[in-house]
C-alpha cells in the first residue's frame, strides 16, 4: 500500500492521518476535505467560541506534517471501489490504495428547503452567523434539548439573553438518562432557561421566511431560532459504491468497511454498537482503522466510551451508556461535585475531578 487517501476535514481525518505517520507508513497520504478552513475542533462551537471568549483561530486543529497532501475546499461526489478512485467537485479523480471515510455528519435541519432563518450549529460559519444574529437579539428560541441545544442555550444566557428551550422529551433524557439529566436541568433552570415539552413535537412555520415553531398550536416565536436537532451522517457521497450504509457507513469492531477501505468518526456505525458521535470516539476509532488499514489489530482492550458536556457552570464527564440503565446503583455527592455508577457499565461525574482514564476503568469494573 503506497498511497492513502483520507477524507473528511476534521477530527477524525486528522487523528486517522497523523496516525498513519506515528505507525511508520511512509507512502504518500491525501486528504480531502470540503471545509475551505484548516481542519479546526467542533467542541468550542457551542462554547467559548460561541460566547466571543475565544477566538476562531483558536479552534484550529495541530498542523499535519508537511508530508500530507491536505486538499482544502475539495469535496469527495462519489467513490469507485473497482477502479479504487474517489471522485471529486473539482478535479481528476484520486486513486487510493488504501481509503480512509472520516466524513463526519452535517446539522439536521427543520425547514423545508427555500425557507431562510433557521440557524444549525455545525460549523465554524454556522458559529459565525449564528454569533453575528446574537448581537443583535434578545430573545432566542432553541428547538432541542440535547447536549448541543443545552450549550447553546447556556451560552446564550450567559450573553444575557432570554432562552427558551423547546423538545418533545425532557432535557438530556435519552443522552444522560433521568438521574444524571435532571442534575443539569435543575442548574439550566436556575440560569434562567425556559424548557418547554411539547410531546406531539414542533413545526418551523413560514413560508419564505421562518415566522416562528409551532408548539402543539402554540406559536413560539423570538428573534434567533436555533435548531439543535442531531446530524445527519455525511455519507451520501457513498450511495451506489456497494459499501453498506445504514445511517452512516457500517464497519466493523476494527473499523474495516470494505478491502482496504475503513471509516472513523461519526460518519462510521459499528455493527452491533451502533454510533457514537463524541470527540473521544472519533480519535480512538481513527487510530483503530488506521491500524486495520496497516493490517494490525488493535481493537480489543478498549474503554468504555467517553464523552463530556460543559454547560450552565456544571461539567459533566460520562464513561460507557447510563441513558437505559435507570437509576444509578452508587451515588455520591459532596461539596457540589457528584459521582454516579451503574453496575450495567456506566459512570459519570459532575464537577468533580476524577481523571478520565479512572472513570472510565470504573465504569467497566465488575
Ligand atoms: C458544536 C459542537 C460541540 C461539540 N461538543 C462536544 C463535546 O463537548 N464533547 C464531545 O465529546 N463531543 C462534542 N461534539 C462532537 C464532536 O465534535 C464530533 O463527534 C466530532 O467532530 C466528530 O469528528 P469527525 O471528524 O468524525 O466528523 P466531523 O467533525 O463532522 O468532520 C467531518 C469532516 O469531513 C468533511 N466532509 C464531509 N463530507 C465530505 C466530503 N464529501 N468530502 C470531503 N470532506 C467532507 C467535513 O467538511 C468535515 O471537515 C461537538 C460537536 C459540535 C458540532
Amino acid at each position: 500500500m503506497r498511497r492513502v487517501v483520507v477524507v473528511g476535514g476534521s477530527i477524525a481525518a486528522v487523528t486517522a492521518a497523523s496516525w498513519l505517520r506515528v505507525r511508520g507508513f511512509d507512502g504518500t497520504i491525501t486528504l480531502l476535505s470540503a471545509e475551505k478552513e484548516q481542519p479546526y475542533t467542533r467542541v468550542p462551537l457551542s462554547k467559548t467560541v460561541l460566547s466571543g471568549e475565544a477566538t476562531d483561530a483558536s479552534t484550529a486543529l495541530p498542523p499535519l506534517d508537511d508530508s500530507v497532501v491536505v486538499r482544502l475546499g475539495t469535496r469527495a461526489v462519489s467513490l469507485d471501489t473497482t477502479a479504487r478512485r474517489v471522485n471529486v467537485d473539482n478535479g481528476d479523480p484520486v486513486p487510493y490504495d488504501g481509503l480512509v471515510i472520516a466524513t463526519g455528519g452535517r446539522a439536521r435541519r427543520l425547514s423545508p428547503p427555500g425557507m431562510s432563518g433557521e440557524r444549525v450549529l455545525r460549523t465554524l460559519a454556522d458559529c459565525v452567523a449564528l454569533r453575528e444574529d446574537l448581537t443583535r437579539a434578545r430573545t432566542v428560541l432553541v428547538v432541542g434539548a440535547g447536549l448541543l441545544g443545552m450549550e447553546i442555550a447556556s451560552t446564550c444566557r450567559t450573553l444575557g439573553l432570554e432562552v427558551t428551550v423547546v423538545d418533545r422529551e425532557p432535557p438530556l433524557r435519552r443522552v444522560l438518562g433521568p438521574v444524571l439529566a435532571e442534575v443539569v436541568t435543575d442548574a439550566a433552570r436556575k440560569h434562567g432557561v425556559s424548557l418547554r415539552t411539547v410531546p406531539g413535537g414542533v413545526r418551523l412555520v413560514g413560508s419564505r421566511t421562518l415566522e416562528g415553531v409551532d408548539a402543539d398550536g402554540e406559536l413560539l416565536t423570538a428573534d434567533v431560532v436555533v435548531s439543535a436537532v442531531g446530524d445527519v451522517p455525511a455519507v451520501d457521497w457513498l450511495t451506489g459504491s456497494g459499501l453498506c450504509l445504514d445511517r452512516g457507513v457500517v464497519t466493523d469492531s476494527r473499523g474495516r468497511v470494505a478491502d482496504h477501505i475503513v471509516a472513523a468518526g461519526d460518519a462510521a456505525v459499528v455493527r452491533g454498537s451502533g454510533r457514537r458521535p463524541h470527540w473521544t470516539n472519533a480519535v480512538e476509532q481513527a487510530r483503530v482503522a488506521a491500524d486495520a488499514l496497516l493490517g494490525e489489530d488493535t481493537s480489543g482492550a478498549s474503554l468504555p466510551s467517553y464523552f463530556w458536556t460543559n454547560q450552565f457552570g456544571v461539567e459533566v464527564k460520562v464513561a460507557g451508556e447510563p441513558a437505559g440503565l435507570g437509576e444509578p446503583d452508587q451515588a455520591e455527592a459532596a461539596a457540589g461535585s457528584m459521582l454516579l455508577r451503574w453496575s450495567g457499565g456506566a459512570a459519570a461525574t459532575v464537577n468533580h475531578t476524577m481523571p478520565v482514564r479512572k472513570l472510565r476503568q470504573l465504569a467497566s469494573a465488575p
